[in-house]
């Protein structure tokens, strides 16, 4: 007798922004995905206009994303805005442009929301996804592939069984607490002392085109840093900003009253504060986040289970990579599961037995993707320490100016690490490598004061005019 091979079965538990997109590529490559839910399908629930909550979507995201053959991605990112550099507010009031790249690349700030529909549509749309929303996983037997939910239309408990599960549950992740015994997983979690609080910019003038519909820059993400805490905010194509507040908990405490709060902004955000009509009620209302970095290790167990995205990895937000180092985490995944030449199909007749070709795949994507994954962790951490103090720093303002004149001379040498993070695909931990020697030899160069940097500086040009044949530019 014949037996037919069957496609591989995967249930992915999370249909946020990692999960949907997960689901799409395994749709894409054959596998039978079922993609379950705790919540209610965000499809159906009712959009609220005041509340639209925006992230920076930059190159790793876009690239995962450019890596399906559903995704419309010229229609798609029609739908963001471009972000070309930050824009720093003083307390005055005054703003200073801070490029991000060299060779005006952008980062985009796209609807959180926007972006998780699309890809619940796309996958929706696919013959072998199905979607279960109000389904929340309990427990997980990942030996027999199994994972039990709660059903919460029916207040019933199912068992799922697949040939792979899936974990993108996000930073509090069900799937990975399952795993810490069985996979003997190393796990690190650090609350830092800082909350988040949205705000809300509308537009201003809703019916406007271009410019005039915005109260600020739209092409600049806005950052207002005061020491121990900020605020910035992104634009939404609406012709409003999304603002968010980052300050330690007791900060925010301490702001009991109307006149507390109109007190503060006054004297470290004048000039956003005429623009926040509604900042009364959306203090005093809208919900305060916490902020979490989560490490962990290893990402999977044999062939049966592994996690991505905040599931696997939560960073605090101030890199602007949580969700693109999620979307990459699907990419490299699938650049393993290919490599290790896993197929979608299964022989039917088959015995239970350990598919090698996967627990391949899944032990190597666990043991590369730790370093760098746990370098952008540590970035975004460094990250905050620059967005709400540095950047209002001389001497950090003159430090990134080295770095700038140096990859603008070296380019092929000296990347700033901003841009590795953001404008490519250089893993991670390599990019904190070198960001790091770079900004060691800018501070060398600035540590040489006045005289010295000039000199520096004038080598510098002189190597580099040698070198390139050709006269310097002004940097
Ligand atoms: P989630 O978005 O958390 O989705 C997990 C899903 O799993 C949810 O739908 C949840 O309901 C479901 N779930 C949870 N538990 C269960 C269960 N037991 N059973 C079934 N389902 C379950 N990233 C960027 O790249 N750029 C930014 O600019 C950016 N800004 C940010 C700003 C802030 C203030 C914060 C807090 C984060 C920001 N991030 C940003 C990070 C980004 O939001 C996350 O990295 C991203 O949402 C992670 O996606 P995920 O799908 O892994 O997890």
């Amino acid at each position: 007798t014949t037996t037919t091979p069957t496609p591989k079965s995967v249930v992915i538990i999370g249909a946020g922004l990692v999960g949907a997109l997960a689901a799409v590529y395994f749709a894409e490559a054959g596998w039978n995905v079922r993609l379950y839910e705790m919540r209610n399908d965000l499809r159906k629930e009712k959009y609220s206009r005041e509340r639209s909550i925006n992230l920076a979507l930059s190159h790793r995201g876009i690239h995962a994303l450019s890596g399906v053959s559903g995704i419309d991605m010229p229609a798609l990112m029609r739908l963001a805005v471009p972000m070309h550099a930050r824009m720093i507010h003083s307390r005055t009031g005054d703003q200073t442009p801070l490029p991000y790249g060299l060779h005006g690349e952008s980062i985009y700030s796209i609807d959180r929301r926007m972006l998780n529909e699309k890809l619940l549509d796309i996958a929706d749309a696919m013959p072998n996804v199905t979607l279960f929303f109000n389904h929340e996983v309990l427990t997980a037997q990942f030996e027999a592939g199994t994972v039990t939910l709660m059903d919460r239309g029916i207040k019933s408990q199912v068992v799922v069984k697949a040939d792979l599960i899936v974990g993108a549950d996000g930073a509090h992740s069900a799937v990975r607490r399952e795993l810490l015994r069985p996979a003997r997983m190393a796990f690190q979690q650090e609350y830092i002392d800082h909350a988040y609080l949205e705000l809300t910019i509308p537009a201003k003038n809703p019916s406007a085109t271009g410019m005039d519909r915005f109260h600020l820059d739209p092409n600049h993400l806005h950052i207002w840093p005061r020491g121990s805490y900020m605020m910035i905010a992104l634009a939404n194509p609406d012709g409003s900003f999304t603002c968010t507040v980052f300050a330690p908990w007791n900060l925010l405490d301490q702001v009991k009253t109307p006149q507390d709060l109109h007190a503060l902004f006054k004297r470290e955000f004048a000039d956003a504060m005429p623009l926040l009509p509604n900042l009364e009620h959306e203090f005093f209302n809208n919900p305060r986040g916490p902020l979490v970095s989560i490490k962990c290790k290893p990402y999977h167990l044999a062939d049966k289970v592994v996690i991505v995205g905040d599931a696997a990895h939560a960073m605090v937000p101030f890199f602007g990579q949580g969700m693109n180092c999620g979307f990459e985490d699907v990419r490299v995944l699938f650049e393993h599961l290919r490599a290790s030449s896993v197929t979608s199909t299964k022989m039917p007749s088959a015995a239970p037995s350990i598919d090698t070709h996967l627990a391949h795949a899944l032990e190597t994507y666990s043991a590369t993707r730790h370093k760098d994954v746990t370098a952008m962790c540590d970035l975004a951490m460094a990250n905050y320490e620059e967005m709400r103090a540095s950047v209002a720093d001389p001497v950090f303002l003159a430090q990134r100016k080295v770095e700038r004149a140096l990859s603008w001379m070296f380019p092929n040498k000296f990347i700033p690490l901003y841009t590795m993070v953001s404008f490519t695909s250089t893993p991670y931990s390599e990019c904190l490598e070198k960001g790091r020697a770079l900004r060691r030899l800018a501070l060398r160069i600035l540590a040489g004061g006045a005289v010295g940097t000039l000199a520096a500086v004038a080598g510098l040009v002189a190597a580099v005019v040698l070198a390139k044949k050709r006269p310097a530019r002004a940097v």
